[in-house]
Formats: structure tokens, sequence, C-alpha cells
């Protein structure tokens, strides 16, 4: 089957109810377009469970805080095609913000998805107050509209995937939500939409973002188990160009911050470079 653009929920429900007729399974993968080699492995890891591969490519407005990069967010829709291709994708849905979002100028009328307080009240959550509302929010939405059997979301947004498997048990949505690997470039810089903003000098400094992950792993390994040391050993191999935002050391279970690092822990940063701002993490397995 060759890939198809839809850009409406009736026509996309339509085209999902004869498949389902058809007993075949269907994957989603929710992303915002601007696909690297990082969506890539989420697509490929899609087409490899179900019979259909479907990908959301929507830029979502109530995810973004006011002055965060909403308008300049990369909307490459022709090269998004070819990628998506590449990876075995049968459907493009990509909507309008008005398809999804009719009474957007009402905001305060829409009902929202809004995850625990205590889980968003760290890291992203922390810094993006109300991102995780319009993620859940959003997400939702696109599992009631594909009904996928199988969604696909990365380990780059860590904290993301914990609250959409949260969100997934407490609400009895029936979807298996699948864990997907972290996809770095060679030099080690976690693959992001986002980098396409940085300038070469720029992209020098976002790697000690990565760096400074990898020398925590390091030092872990080597018996250090305190956070306030691992935390100094962050310090000492970022740039002086990188601002740090945060880094947190939650237990992967729970979400929980720990002081020492004792079952397996998430070590996850922000940081902003010039005015990109990146994520990472790196899982301190025992
Ligand atoms: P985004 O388009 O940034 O909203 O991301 C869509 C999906 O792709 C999310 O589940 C992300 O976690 C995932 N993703 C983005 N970058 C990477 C990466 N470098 N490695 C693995 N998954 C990624």
């Amino acid at each position: 089957m060759s890939l198809v653009v839809i850009n409406k929920i009736d026509e996309i429900r339509e085209i999902i109810k004869e498949y389902k007729k058809q007993g075949k399974s269907i994957a989603l993968v929710p992303t915002m377009g601007c696909l690297h080699e990082g969506h890539k492995s989420l697509m490929e890891k899609a087409h490899s469970i179900a019979d259909i591969t479907v990908i959301s490519v929507f830029v979502n407005p109530i995810q973004f805080c006011p002055g965060e990069d909403y308008d300049r967010y990369p909307r490459t829709l022709e090269q998004d095609k070819i990628v998506a291709e590449s990876a075995g994708v049968d459907i493009i849905f990509a909507p309008s913000v008005n398809e999804m979002y009719p009474n957007l100028q009402k905001f305060s009328d829409l009902t929202m998805v809004v995850p625990p307080y205590e889980l968003t009240d760290i890291m992203c959550g922390k810094s993006r107050v109300g991102h995780f509302d319009g993620v859940e929010t959003v997400v939702t939405k696109l599992f009631n509209i594909v009904q996928p059997d199988f969604a696909c979301f990365g380990m780059k947004d860590i904290q993301q995937l914990f609250l959409i498997k949260k969100m997934v048990k407490d609400l009895n949505i029936p979807v298996e939500i699948i864990d997907c690997p972290l996809v770095r470039e060679e030099s080690g810089l976690a693959l992001s939409s986002r980098n396409k903003y940085l300038s070469e000098t720029e992209k020098t400094d976002a790697l000690t973002i990565s760096k400074s992950l990898f020398a925590i792993k390091e030092s872990f390994k080597i018996g250090i188990k305190y956070t306030k040391k691992l935390f100094d050993v962050c310090l000492t191999n970022l740039s002086k160009n990188v601002e740090l935002e945060y880094l947190e050391f939650v237990d992967a279970d729970t979400f929980k911050h720990t002081d020492t690092i004792n079952s397996k822990t998430i070590c996850a940063i922000a940081a902003r470079v010039g005015n990109v701002r990146l994520i990472d993490n790196i899982i301190l397995e025992v």
C-alpha cells in the first residue's frame, strides 16, 4: 500500500473502520513532524508490530507555553512524507489546528486531560507549566480518532512516556504503549527536531549535554552514588555556554526524586543553548 495523507477526522475514521472490519491491527506514532531518524525508529517499530502504521503530524498549539517556539517550529510535511514512506508508514494524519480544535479561540471551553500535579511538578512539567495537559489532551484525542492497538513513544521524552502510560492505565484506554529507545547522532547528541535551530558553534556546545550525562554514567559505574556528587560531574562537563534548566534524578518506576541511586534511576536534563531548549536523559542501571 502506498502512503496517503489525510487531513480530516471523519475521513481517517472511515479508513480505520474499514481496516478494523478486515481484522487489521493499527499502530500509531504521534509526532509534531520535522521527522528525523529518532522518529523513523518509532515508525519502523510500529510497522514491525502492526498491519497498518499511522503517524500523526501535528504541531499541537495547546502544549506550547506563551513565548515558546510554536510559531517558528519547523513544518516540513513534504520532506516528512519521504521519511515516513521509507519507514513503511501507511497513513499520515495531518489535521489543521481548526480540525483538531474548532473552538480554540475560546481555550477555556476545552475539556482537558490533566496529569497528577505531583508528577508534573518536576522536570519539564515544572518548567513548562501546562505542557503535559496539552500533550495528554491531544494524545487522548488522537487515540479516540485513530483507535490504535499500539502506540509508540520515544524514551527521549521520558516524562511524557511515563505520563502517557499512567494516563492509559488510569483512564482504561485500550491501547498498548510501546517504549522506543532514544536515538542519538554518532556524536552523542540526542536527535531532536529542534537541533535544526542550532548554529555550528551552538551544536558544539549542545554536545556537552550528552557528554555530561555519559560522564555521570561513568562516575556512577565506578561507585559514585550520591546525586549531589553526580550533579557536580555534570557541571564540570557542561559548556559555559549551556544554561542548565534542570538536572534531576528520578526513580524509573515511580518518577519520584532519589538522593542516592538505588534501583533503575533516570538522570534527565533540560538546558538552553542560545535560545534553543534541549532535553536529554540516560538510565543508570544498577
Ligand atoms: P516530537 O515530534 O518531538 O513530538 O516527537 C514525537 C515522538 O518521537 C515522541 O514519542 C518522541 O519521544 C519521539 N522522539 C523524538 N526524538 C527522538 C529520539 N531522538 N529518539 C527516540 N525517539 C524520539
